[in-house]
């Protein structure tokens, strides 16, 4: 992608409303734009960063035999009327209303689609166990919506559910999604200690609920760490049980985290209200288990600039990064456009993912400026200096020093 063609632009002023890194930097970066408190536009930038999110969830999910599907956002208000969350949702439901007399809502959570949905194809128990996920819009009338991506109004969430004949099923499957929710969390730059999976509520159902939880000094959650067996357990149950759940050891370290990612053992709270039921072997209809597990891939966005930032701007991981290199030109001599063009043609043929800085009018200064605050791994300058000394200047976002390097070594160092 040429810059000159980019329909956004950063914007070096700090935003005056952002109660946050995330909000500001992305916002100055040009890679969301705000609409309405808790509701933003993912520009170009930003909406290739969401994409790179989403698909290595999306990976991680297929590889447990999720079915991806995509659910309606609009849903009649009965459906909730059949679990009684018609009453206690109802703070989070933007509602409207269809043609006629139908009361509709924005569904904040699909618990109440996707259950008769996959009823209608489950009879017996050679129809189970069965996995479907799908990212959507959420839409939730938070209280107070904050913090950039953190808390919207309007967000992202991949959410799957699990249907199994019995608890020893879907105990199976909860354990193999707990290992798939790592192996994102560690893809997207928030492994290795970064995020720690959290005794949380588990409702009336089941002992526990499991979080996953970033720690961050913004976070809105404390959780108290076993640094022993690298688990914690959320405040809200900490104060009955502020143990280690798996070890009994009383020293936890208290810390601030961001919740990226929710698993619940649901058993049968929704799948009981719509009688799914399915035949066992000895052909008797027994109710079906449920599992739900949803991320955010909007809040984990967020959550990423929130740890990987400085007093210049974001430093993106490079699974998620727009684009792997920032290209650019200075100075006014010929010979190093030129040869920055070159380069921009051959790594784009190579299919190395390149935001090449093309801008005549802007200075040395505002480019580099501008490389650090977008936050590409690497970049990449042609000028009349580097050419003198044989090459290109390559550096990384993270690290200080720099390098020169001959041209045509580049696709070597970048693929
Ligand atoms: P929270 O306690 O932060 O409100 P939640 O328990 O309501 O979260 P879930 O309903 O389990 O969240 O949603 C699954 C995931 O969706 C969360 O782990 C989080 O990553 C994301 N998420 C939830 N609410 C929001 C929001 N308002 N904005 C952005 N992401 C969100
Ligand atoms: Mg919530």
């Amino acid at each position: 992608m040429k810059f000159s063609q980019l329909f956004t632009k950063t914007s070096k002023t700090a935003v005056s409303d952002a109660d946050s890194i995330n909000a500001k930097l992305l916002t100055q970066a040009g890679f969301i734009t705000k609409q309405m408190a808790g509701v933003y536009v993912f520009l170009p930038l930003g909406l290739r960063v969401l994409n790179k999110i989403e698909n290595t969830i999306r990976e991680e999910m297929n590889k447990i035999g999720g079915n991806e599907v995509l659910m309606p956002t609009l849903t009649l208000e009965e459906n909730y009327e059949i679990t009684g969350r018609d009453k206690t949702l109802t703070d989070v439901f933007y509602r409207t209303s269809g043609a006629g007399e139908s009361k509709i809502v924005l569904n904040p959570t699909h618990e109440e689609i996707v259950t008769p949905l996959v009823q209608k194809f489950v009879f017996s128990y050679q129809d189970l166990p069965k996995s479907v996920y799908q990212f959507q819009t959420k839409f939730r009338n938070e209280a107070r919506a904050k913090s950039g991506l953190l808390r919207g109004r309007e967000f992202r969430m991949k959410d799957m559910y699990s249907f199994h004949a019995d608890e020893k099923d879907l105990d199976a499957y909860y354990e193999e999604v707990t290992k798939a929710y790592f192996r994102v969390y560690d893809r997207l730059g928030l492994g290795n200690g970064r995020t720690i999976l959290t005794y949380a509520s588990g409702g009336a159902f089941s002992k526990y609920s499991h979080e996953y939880q970033t720690l961050s000094s913004i976070g809105e959650d404390t959780i108290y760490i076993c640094e022993k067996c690298q688990v914690a357990v959320n405040k809200e149950i900490a104060d009955e049980q502020n143990v280690c759940p798996k070890c009994g050891n009383k020293d936890l370290k208290e810390e601030k985290a961001i919740e990226v990612g929710n698993i619940f053992k649901l058993m049968d709270k929704f799948t009981g209200p719509f009688k799914f039921l399915y035949q066992n072997e000895k052909g008797e209809q027994q109710v079906a288990q449920m599992g739900c597990y949803g991320i955010g891939p909007s809040r984990i966005m967020g959550t990423i600039v929130e740890v990987y930032n400085d007093e210049k701007g974001i430093i993106w991981p490079e699974s998620v990064a727009p684009y792997k290199v920032h290209l650019m030109s200075l100075g006014k001599e010929e010979e190093s456009k030129k040869e920055a063009e070159k380069i921009y043609q051959e790594l784009s043929q190579k299919n190395i993912e390149v935001l090449f800085d093309d801008r005549g009018n802007s200075s040395a200064g505002e480019k580099l400026a501008d490389a650090d605050l977008i936050g590409l791994p690497y970049r990449v300058v042609v000028s009349k200096k580097t050419m003198e000394k044989g090459g290109v200047e390559v550096k990384k976002r993270n690290e200080e020093n720099v390098e020169i390097i001959k041209a045509k070594d580049l696709i070597k160092i970048l693929s």
